[in-house]
């Protein structure tokens, strides 16, 4: 159960204005904006390439191939891998780390005024965790960089748009992705831009950096809706404006199933900081399970790097706990709300009969990295290109307006409180 859930069941914290968003989330809302003669783009997750892959018995790159096909034959314009964006995130993460990193070396008092640990902020079932039920003490520990798909939202709507000679109002965009947490996600207020209209009255258009996301679940629903044979589709050449394809055809990744935010901030940490090559598979070690592992680096026989991927409920709770308490001593977290990551997301396609879920999970985690080149993201030759062109260069002006947000404590409403009585 992904956190949303365990929230809506448990706490009643779910608006009703949210609801109402996410009910425009759909597939029926996804296929009436194809009738409206709107520009349709498509980015895809890793995880539902994946997830799909399994269930089809066929590559993430054939399905990535064979998806464009279907999509454009129902009239998308564009099909784009988030791996891409991800690699956006990746560095504006590495250098916020850094700048957090220093900056707590810098502090008299690092306990009236912390800096570290970093907690990362792709997932939003943990941030809609932690701004709903933890609140002020915890937040300013929360990465301010938006997620892949928010990423990626905004270089659609503000940069690829016009690359594409269209404006943004014209382009609906819809990302498919591992969980419906991603949904409450895309209808937050804080990734919605106004647009002038260039009218006599000055009117403005609110523009969504994601118009809808659709689960991998829902897109195998489609796809039997349509009554289509997958597998026998063409491939159709992949749309390379914002998809990293490497010359032999392999799709650019990060090792780690869930962003490979610890493992490539920590890699850059070392060499920045403390001019360290970290070669090979990090050592992460297994503390009360697999959800919850840690790698330090050592220099001199002293601990400078300690960092810790954290997933499932569980386990986030007892960081927030230490947090609280100022007894956390990693440099950086890296929290995903669902037992496993997003690989196990809510809106995966659920095991087939026969096929249990830890068996589904073995399978799904196999065929990730498949067709997958593993690449330093600073070294991605599109996000240098998005740099150069649009946003100058990691941490500036425009990357903290477009590339990072800003979360805020949510004071439950008394309605929503008595409502769960
Ligand atoms: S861990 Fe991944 S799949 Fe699960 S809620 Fe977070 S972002 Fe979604």
């Amino acid at each position: 159960m992904t956190l949303l859930k365990f929230l809506s069941r448990s706490s009643g914290c779910i608006t009703s204005a949210e609801t109402v968003m996410l009910e425009k989330q759909s597939l029926d809302e996804f296929l009436s904006n194809i009738d409206k003669g709107k520009a349709i783009i498509v980015s895809l997750s890793p995880q539902s390439r994946a997830s799909l892959a399994v269930y089809l018995g066929i590559s993430p790159l054939q399905v990535f191939k064979k998806l464009t096909t279907f999509f454009k034959s129902l009239g998308v314009k564009a099909v784009f891998d988030t791996s891409c964006s991800r690699d956006l995130t990746l560095i504006e993460t590495c250098n916020e780390f850094i700048c957090q990193y220093k900056q707590s070396q810098l502090n008299i008092d690092e306990k009236s005024n912390p800096s570290l640990p970093m907690l990362s902020s792709a997932c939003p079932g943990w941030i809609c965790y932690a701004e709903k039920q933890l609140g002020s003490y915890i937040l300013p520990y929360v990465s301010s960089v938006k997620s892949p798909q928010q990423t990626i939202g905004a270089t659609v709507k503000h940069h690829i748009c016009q690359k594409m000679g269209l404006r943004p109002d014209e382009v609906y965009h819809v990302t498919v992705m591992p969980c419906y947490d991603k949904k409450l996600e895309a209808a937050r207020g804080d990734f919605v831009f106004e647009m002038e209209q260039g009218d006599a009255n000055k009117n403005s258009l609110r523009i969504t950096e994601v118009d809808s996301v659709l689960t991998t679940g829902e897109i195998l629903d489609l796809i039997k809706l349509k009554a289509v044979d997958i597998e026998t589709l063409d491939d159709s050449p992949l749309d390379k404006m914002l998809t990293n394809v490497s010359e032999e055809g392999y799709l650019y990744g990060v090792p780690g199933s869930s962003g490979g935010y610890a493992e490539t901030v920590f890699r850059y940490a070392a060499r920045m900081l403390f001019g360290r090559e970290v070669e090979g598979p990090l050592a992460f070690r297994s503390l009360r399970n697999m959800d919850f592992r840690e790698v330090t680096l050592e220099v001199d026989g002293k601990v400078v790097l300690k960092f810790a991927l954290c997933y499932g409920f569980q386990n986030l709770q007892n960081i927030v706990r230490k947090v609280k308490m100022g007894r956390c001593d990693y440099h950086f977290v890296e929290i995903m709300a669902c037992p496993s990551g997003c690989l196990n997301g809510g809106g995966q396609i659920k095991p087939k009969p026969q096929q249990s879920p830890r068996e589904l999970l073995q399978s799904l985690e196999t065929i990730y990295m498949e067709n997958i080149l593993v690449k330093d993201p600073f070294e991605n030759p599109l996000v240098k290109s998005l740099y150069d062109e649009w946003l100058d260069h990691p941490g500036s002006e425009k990357a903290k307006r477009h590339m990072h947000t800003e979360y805020h404590p949510v004071v439950k409403n008394v309605t929503a409180q008595l409502h769960n009585w």
